[in-house]
């Protein structure tokens, strides 16, 4: 890290005790910024980057509600406003048990750099509860959402702060969200809150974004290098979401997807997944991929142990935070992997990076791979507003042209700072001066 910035980074360290994934995530940052602030004296001079890793406002909240058999529970409520400077505040709600304010500062510091390489006006926070919907039932998954919203409403608008989903929340919870919103304020107000159904003001491809997003992303690597996906062994960790649409759209350029994954274990399906049966067993059925494994004759079942063992010539992390670490990476390289992409948010470690980089293989970071599904999200929001709704085919063709111009950008801006091919410092800078720029120019806020 440049000299300048490591007092910026201790003080995060300092005035954060604890958050050890939001540290992780500024460090990430700074790293590349060193070339930026020799540049640039202008962003130390106005304190920008220190300003940057502050959020603009942090609000922690208690959520009780009832389970069926009428239990007091409690559980505790995030949303962390992070920066303002090129729209609302824009990014999604987890659900887990494993969240805490280190895991949603990490996530909303990520997400302001995301939107801002999307090129589109949004800003940036994430937010999310410790509430954890495994094995509950919709109707405590109501009435968790009903009781989380009754509180955060106060703080959200279409112009000032617009969630969507993430781990744990999907359509399911969105509708129950927007359903208290609506009760409580009397509006039927849209652009609140993204990745809604199609009924209720959602947008065609929302829920394929951010797995179409990172592998159309990886399309353009290849076509860079004259190659193209086709005939290409994947392995694609988790199941959910991202994971999932991932699946769909390699599959349907012509790669072909061994393996996948969920807490409890990875399948492996040489034939290829079957994309209908994982859809039925995780969507409508809410189960695992051993139950996946259980109905598909020739795949089998590994419970616990690293999907990363399986081998293959692109990785595409889709599942968590630091799920691949330094000693996957090894692995990863020796079984021949050339490309390395993040579907998930921070899904690689640090020292899994630097291993694979200094072993040759194409690594692209979760800004960029996975900002197509924040990206739909702006496109909902730009419909939302026109009162409009555009057809499949034509949102899809938008997301594809937002990730080749995110890939051209992150590529581009490391040529001109003199890292070529580094998509990690390349994906930062380009993010950075864009909300550095706004920064400056709306004043000391
Ligand atoms: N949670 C997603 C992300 O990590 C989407 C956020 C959004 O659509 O606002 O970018």
């Amino acid at each position: 890290m440049d000299e300048r910035l490591i007092p910026v980074f201790d003080e995060v360290v300092t005035r954060n005790p604890g958050e050890t994934e939001f540290h992780q995530a500024v460090r990430e940052v700074l790293e590349s910024l060193g070339p930026v602030v020799t540049k640039h004296p202008q962003y130390t001079d106005a304190a920008v980057i220190r300003r940057l890793c502050e959020p603009e406002r942090q609000i922690i909240f208690r959520v009780p509600w009832t389970d069926d058999t009428g239990r007091v529970q409690l559980n505790r409520g995030f949303r962390v406003e992070f920066n303002s400077a090129l729209g609302p505040y824009k990014g999604g709600l987890r659900f887990h048990p494993s969240v805490y304010l280190g895991i949603v500062k990490f996530l909303g510091f990520e997400q302001i750099f995301k939107n801002s390489l999307s090129g589109l006006p949004i800003g940036g926070g994430k937010g999310g509860s410790d509430f954890d919907p495994k094995g509950r039932s919709d109707a405590e998954v109501m009435r968790f959402c009903q009781s989380f919203m009754t509180e955060l409403y106060r703080h959200l608008g279409e112009h000032t702060d617009v969630p969507a989903g993430d781990i744990g929340v999907g359509q399911r919870e969105l509708g129950y969200l927007f359903g208290q919103y609506k009760r409580i304020t009397n509006r039927y107000e849209s652009g609140v809150l993204t990745g809604k159904g199609l009924s209720w003001g959602g947008s065609q491809v929302r829920t394929e974004a951010t797995g179409y997003g990172t592998v159309f992303f990886v399309d353009e690597m290849l076509r860079h290098t004259g190659d193209s996906l086709d005939g290409k062994r994947v392995v694609v960790s988790g199941s959910g979401n991202v994971a999932i649409y991932a699946i769909e759209k390699l599959h349907e350029l012509g790669a072909r997807v061994v393996a996948c994954s969920d807490s409890g274990g990875y399948v492996v399906d040489e034939d290829g997944i079957d994309l209908d049966l994982l859809k039925e067993i995780k969507n409508a059925q809410r189960g695992r991929v051993a139950d996946y494994a259980a109905r598909r004759g020739d795949a089998h079942y590994v419970a616990g142990g690293s999907i990363w063992q399986v081998p293959c010539e692109i990785a595409l992390p889709c599942a968590t935070q630091n799920e691949l670490d330094g000693t996957h990476a090894k692995v990863l390289v020796e079984n021949g992997c050339q490309i390395v992409a993040e579907g998930a948010n921070m899904p690689t470690t640090p020292e899994a990076i630097r291993f694979l980089r200094d072993a040759g293989v194409r690594f692209a970071p979760g800004k960029a791979v996975n900002a197509g599904g924040v990206a739909t999200s702006a496109l909902e929001m730009q419909q939302n507003a026109s009162r409009d709704s555009w057809t499949f085919e034509h949102t899809e063709a938008r997301l594809a042209e937002i990730m080749r111009s995110i890939h051209d950008s992150a590529l581009e801006t490391a040529d001109e700072y003199d890292v070529p091919g580094d998509y990690v410092a390349g994906a930062n800078i380009a993010g950075f001066t864009r909300v550095a720029d706004a920064m400056l120019a709306l004043g000391l806020v």
